[in-house]
């Protein structure tokens, strides 16, 4: 029999709990020949979360808790979550009922197929206009800048087989995308699409603000892009004001109009100096790429 892990990150979502065990429970209990487990990562919940989490396990076996000792947000849960399963598959799931769990049949499928990853897609979207067009300048500047190909639309409800989550569990990096991990982890992926419905019960945590904070991780963990950027202005000024100096130092001694006095002078050094600087910072940003591939030492392949 094969056996199943079900990683369910929570933070303060004592409301929800009891409603996703129970529906997980009746996707479970109609998949013959697996064995199952879930594991509920409490990501330091301020409200009864945990408590729920343990009268559920006292019930059930196949509940797991892991309790962590302070909010260490979503992503590591996730981490936490997929290490600790020993399973052939692991499948994560939000706990706040906006992932189908009905969906996990359909995922399990192409899994038997072959597919060594499934991911689940959302179809319609109900945040506000803003939040969705942030969401797409994410995908694609991510796209554009780094050598991994992200999907919009797609999310940490995902199915991965075990040789995924060895291989995810060597990925030494502390600040972690889930989602841009297994991405470019490669291996044989499928989707699934489901109709994202709203939140059950309490509300997002994740305020603009920390979705911004993690856009930033995710640009500046795949690529060194914005600081190449820099360096690329500072090249375009650089050339500019070093030519604009040239036409100038000619024209102005041998004519000596009045447009070109000593202030447009210092000005056009001034540009030309900011130009060299900002050329440097591109340079170095070519060291700390290489640096920071270093650092984080991923697997090679
Ligand atoms: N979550 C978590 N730690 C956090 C924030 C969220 O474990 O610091 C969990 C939360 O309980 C939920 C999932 O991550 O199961 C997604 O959170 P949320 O619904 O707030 O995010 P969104 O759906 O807006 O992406
Ligand atoms: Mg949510």
């Amino acid at each position: 029999m094969k056996r199943i892990s079900i990683v369910v990150p929570v933070y303060c979502e004592e409301e929800n709990i009891r409603s996703l065990y129970k529906r997980l429970e009746g996707v479970t209990k109609c998949i013959k020949n697996y064995r199952w487990e879930y594991i509920f990562v409490n990501d330091g919940s301020d409200d009864n979360s945990f408590l729920v989490l343990q009268k559920l396990a006292a019930c059930d076996r196949k509940v797991k808790v892991i309790n962590f000792s302070r909010n260490f947000g979503k992503e590591i849960a996730l981490s936490a979550g997929v290490a600790a399963a020993d399973t052939d598959a692991v499948i994560t799931i939000d706990s706040d009922l906006q992932h189908p769990p009905e969906l996990i049949p359909a995922m399990l499928k192409k899994w038997e197929n072959g597919a060594d990853i499934v991911i689940a897609a959302r179809k319609n979207i109900q945040h506000p206009l803003y939040r969705k067009l942030g969401s797409k300048l994410f995908y694609w500047t991510m796209n554009k800048i780094s050598q991994i190909k992200m999907i919009s639309h797609t999310t940490d409800f995902r199915l991965i087989d075990r040789k995924v989550a060895d291989v995810f569990k060597t990925m030494p990096e502390r600040s972690r995308i889930y989602r841009g991990l297994i991405d470019w982890l490669g291996f044989k992926t499928e989707y699934v699409e489901f109709n994202a419905s709203a939140r059950e019960n309490g509300h997002s945590v994740y305020s603009y603000r920390k979705l911004l904070g993690l856009a930033i991780n995710g640009i500046t963990s795949f690529s060194a892009y914005p600081l190449k950027v820099a360096g690329i202005i500072g090249l375009l000024i650089t050339f500019f004001s070093s030519t604009l100096l040239m036409i100038m130092f000619p024209v102005r001694f041998i004519f000596n109009p009045v447009y070109f006095s000593s202030l447009s002078f210092v000005v056009v050094i001034n540009t030309l100096l900011t130009g060299i600087v900002l050329t440097c910072l591109g340079l170095i940003a070519l060291y700390i790429e290489n640096i920071h591939n270093e650092v984080i030492s991923r697997p090679l392949y």
